[in-house]
């Protein structure tokens, strides 16, 4: 977490990062203002070029050594996200080894994915060649979130370097701390120029950044601070990722494997807090089998606690605030008729919040329709699967889903109007490199991670090259009455068949 204390440090402003289990200072940060953050840009601008003429073997011959510092040293990162998110250190090492693998799919693949490809070039071009490649944008303004702090800026940053741009980040002003260690260990393996940089701050930060006049701007966090950035970025008609909230639901089939899709309905909820944009946030179970269910997850949820001791299965809150917002979910829905069938009002604690289970929430509360972001969940009844599709769809957001489905697993998956959806496993896309990730609705738009992530950072080339003329020239104010009568029975040939 952070401070919200301001401190003058000369003429520099500076803000401290916090430890959310103590608020123990870990350490503090210049507040970059809009020359800082146009200076940053300038230099990337520079090491874009020189990023860029390295080419795909030497980029990821880098990244390749990055990817091995941040292994050798997976403890230390650890450390530095436990301090300043609060979150265990073994979800630490989970996230930090999504991250790695992510690294690694994209230094590997870049070349694969946005070097030169043949294009057929069609019967009335059949004299060119025709090919497509990507070439970088130039520089990209990360903008990260801090519930993540590895996994998520990652997740476009290694990406858009691997593609051949240069990178400044704003990390969250909860997790500078753990922005600052990634651009550090990227300069050992990259010391020449500054292809990562590091620009630190509150929002106000952030908006430099996006109005620096970077090529693109890769954002994550909420659907509000979202739609602020794409209207500043629209100054200078700067393209935008959004990756914003999300409410997942999760689809439980009357021949679902109930104590699996129960396992997965407490950690996909509560772990880190609840404070995952694709977490587990309502479960829409066939009728049949509800209550085996429901008492699968009472169970499951009373074996879990929060706490800032090496023995709870997840940390305090990272941000204070989040304890408004998810007491006051609560409460909404027990004053609605919702019933607590774990945890309820007094599950919000100083610092943690206890697993909550509600069941009986009216489908337009705001515990069933706002992003929590807390380790709650609620479960509804639904008589049928396609009764719970339409529920799960009924949401301006989304981001992820999950069903739990012998049979009619992908039939139910594909009709989910999310970006992604896993079946019979919690999150298994998050894992997944070679897969996109993004959002519909509030929940964004662009795709990171995967081929379409690498795309999402480059620009496509198209090339036409002639390889002999034609007999007869169509581009020319050299064709003739004859040449387009021929045209007209040629294009009647090839498309005017009904
Ligand atoms: P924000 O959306 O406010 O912050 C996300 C990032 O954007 C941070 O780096 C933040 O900087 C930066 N930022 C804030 N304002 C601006 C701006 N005007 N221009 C550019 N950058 C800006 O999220 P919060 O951290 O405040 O969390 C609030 C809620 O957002 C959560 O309760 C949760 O619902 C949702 N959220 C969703 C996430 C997800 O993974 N989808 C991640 C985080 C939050 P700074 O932190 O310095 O203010």
């Amino acid at each position: 977490m952070t401070t919200m204390q301001r401190q003058r440090d000369g003429s520099e402003e500076t803000f401290d990062s916090r430890d959310p289990a103590t608020d123990d200072v870990v350490g503090t940060y210049p507040v970059h203002t809009t020359e800082d953050v146009a200076e940053s840009v300038e230099r990337a601008r520079r090491a874009a070029d020189w990023w860029s003429a390295l080419g795909y073997q030497q980029r990821a011959e880098r990244l390749r050594l990055w990817k091995g510092i941040v292994t050798r040293r997976l403890d230390q990162l650890c450390e530095i996200v436990h301090a300043e998110t609060g979150k265990p250190h073994s979800d630490a090492q989970l996230e930090i080894t999504l991250a790695i693998e992510h690294l690694a799919w994209a230094a590997k693949n870049a070349k694969k994915i946005l070097g030169a490809h043949r294009r057929p070039a069609g019967n009335l071009m059949a004299n060119q060649a025709a090919s497509v490649e990507h070439h970088p944008l130039g520089v990209v303004g990360v903008i990260g979130p801090w519930n993540y702090p590895v996994y998520t800026p990652l997740g476009s940053i290694t990406y858009a370097l691997a593609a051949g741009n240069a990178v400044v980040f704003k990390p969250s002003e909860f997790t500078p701390g753990v922005g600052k260690w990634l651009v550090d260990t990227f300069a050992e393996a990259v010391p020449e120029y500054p292809v990562l940089q590091l620009v630190t701050g509150y929002g106000d930060t952030g908006a430099a950044l996006t109005r620096s006049g970077v090529d693109k701007i890769a954002f994550t966090g909420s659907t509000e601070t979202g739609k602020k950035i794409m209207a500043t970025a629209a100054e200078n008609l700067t393209p935008v990722v959004i990756e914003a909230g999300g409410k997942d639901a999760m689809l439980v089939d009357a021949d679902a494997d109930l104590e699996a899709a129960a396992d997965a309905t407490v950690w996909g909820a509560c772990s880190n807090a609840g404070q995952t944009c694709i977490g587990v946030e309502r479960v829409y179970v066939h009728e049949r089998v509800y209550d085996d269910f429901v008492s699968r997850v009472v169970d499951k949820s009373n074996g879990v606690r929060g706490g800032s001791d090496s023995d709870a299965e997840y940390g305090p809150m990272t941000m204070r605030s989040q304890l408004d917002v998810i007491r006051g979910h609560i409460s909404d829905a027990l004053a609605r008729g919702g019933r607590a069938v774990v945890g309820g009002r007094d599950a919000v604690q100083e610092r943690e919040v206890q697993p909550t289970v509600l069941v009986d929430v009216p489908e337009d509360s705001a515990a069933v329709q706002e992003e929590t972001f807390g380790p709650t969940v609620t479960i509804a009844r639904v008589p049928d699967m396609d009764e719970g599709v339409r529920r799960a769809n009924n949401s301006r957001y989304g981001l992820g889903s999950t069903v739990f489905a012998k049979r009619r697993g992908m039939e139910l998956a594909r009709r989910l109007r999310t970006g992604q959806t896993a079946i019979n496993a919690p999150l298994s896309f998050a894992g997944i490199a070679s897969l996109p990730f993004g959002g519909v609705g509030d929940s964004g738009f662009g795709r990171i991670h995967g081929p379409e992530g690498l795309r999402e950072f480059s620009r496509p080339k198209a090339i036409a090259r002639q390889r002999f003329p034609m007999p007869v020239a169509l581009t020319s104010f050299a064709r003739s009455e004859k040449t387009d009568t021929l045209l007209a029975k040629f294009i009647t040939i090839l498309h005017g068949n009904r």
